[in-house]
């Protein structure tokens, strides 16, 4: 079986051995003789993987014990809404970080519900760093502090969680799992799955009860979080597959010397990636300011433009795929997130290496 190397912005590669345990107990799951996906999402037996799951997670991020676990739908897009639906209460302001084209998503998200405020933007420089806080404009009667603690698309990221007088919440959606973070910190974590905790259509929020004011009177119950928090996350059939391999995907984790252990192997593949990348005579070149240059997303360009569609396509004959840029930015970009091995991430740098020499 021939297996490519993924550097998707997801979904993206899952580990191989989450693919090998989803395939030896496709067709009968815990002496069931039923799939995992043919079962009632309230047997006993989903049940105790939905339970297993969430504990694993608890487990893995020290989720304060009195912090809720919402396993939703509807991706991290959806939290854009949900959030101030969720967390203004009978307050009108929420301060938003604009670091990048998913913070600028949530940001016009927001502004349907709440009078945002842009705490600081980067925008001006191309979103090139994490603005310095002595810049910031906090407000503290603001709802809450949205921040994108990695920018998938302008691969940004913040190194340490930004502090505020308001609840913090994080939009973690390609970062959760792949480096330790202080959950007690924020007031909400959110994180779609397909990155590092399995596949599409799950979306995982921590949050604190305590900040679940009044959900805005239009609110439906399926995006009311108090409302999920009371049906355990069933207040309709949930996404019993995807819950499953993330399950999967926590139990490797684990297995994988937790975030601590997962955050030194994510460091050592970015490194060696942006050595390349910095290395390369001005062949290629990431603008990112080096504090904040993520270890998930890694976009990068070459000088010559032109030389673009080569390299994708002869990357892709080199079984190196979807290194292709975002739209809106262009250029090319390398995922490297939990499942992506140091040897996927050298046959990159090698196939990266000769292509400068023959271009270059
Ligand atoms: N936030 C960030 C930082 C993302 O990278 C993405 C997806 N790439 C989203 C939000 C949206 O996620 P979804 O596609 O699950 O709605």
């Amino acid at each position: 079986m021939a297996r490519s190397h993924n550097f998707s912005a997801g979904p993206t590669a899952l580990p191989m051995e989450v693919l090998t345990l989803a395939h030896e107990e496709f067709f009968d799951f815990a002496g069931t003789g039923m799939s995992v996906m043919e079962i009632s999402h309230r047997s006993e037996v989903f049940m105790e993987v939905a339970y297993q799951a969430e504990q694993d997670l608890r487990d893995i991020l020290q989720v304060p014990g009195e912090y809720k676990v919402l396993f939703l739908q509807g991706g991290a897009s959806l939290q854009f809404a949900q959030v101030p639906m969720n967390l203004l209460g009978n307050k009108r302001t929420a301060d938003y970080l604009h670091t990048g084209l998913w913070s600028g998503k949530a940001i016009e998200a927001a502004q349907r519900y709440c009078d945002v405020r842009i705490v600081a933007s980067s925008k001006a420089s191309g979103f090139d760093r994490i603005p310095d806080v002595s810049g910031w404009n906090l407000n503290p009667t603001a709802a809450y502090l949205h921040y994108t603690e990695n920018e998938t698309v302008h691969g940004v990221q913040f190194v340490d969680a930004p502090d505020g007088p308001a609840p913090l919440v994080c939009d973690a959606c390609s970062s959760l799992l792949s480096k330790p973070i202080d959950v007690a910190r924020h007031g909400l974590v959110y994180a779609a799955a397909q990155k590092n905790m399995g596949v599409a259509g799950l979306t995982v929020v921590i949050v604190d009860p305590a900040l679940l004011a009044t959900a805005q009177v239009f609110t439906p119950d399926l995006l009311n979080y108090a409302r999920s928090i009371d049906a355990q996350s069933m207040l309709n059939t949930p996404a019993t597959f995807p819950w499953y391999l993330a399950g999967l995907t926590l139990k490797w984790i684990k297995r994988s010397g937790g975030l601590e252990g997962i955050h030194r192997q994510n460091q050592a593949k970015a490194e060696l990636l942006y050595r390349t990348l910095d290395n390369s005579d001005g062949f290629y070149r990431n603008s990112v300011q080096a504090p904040f240059r993520s270890i998930n997303n890694l976009p990068f360009v070459l000088a010559d433009a032109g030389l673009e569609k080569a390299f994708l396509r002869r990357a892709e004959q080199a079984g190196l795929n979807g290194l292709k840029g975002h739209a809106s930015v262009g250029g090319m970009r390398a995922s490297l997130y939990n499942a992506i091995t140091l040897q996927a991430v050298e046959a990159l740098t090698d196939f990266m290496k000769g292509f400068a020499r023959v271009h270059g």
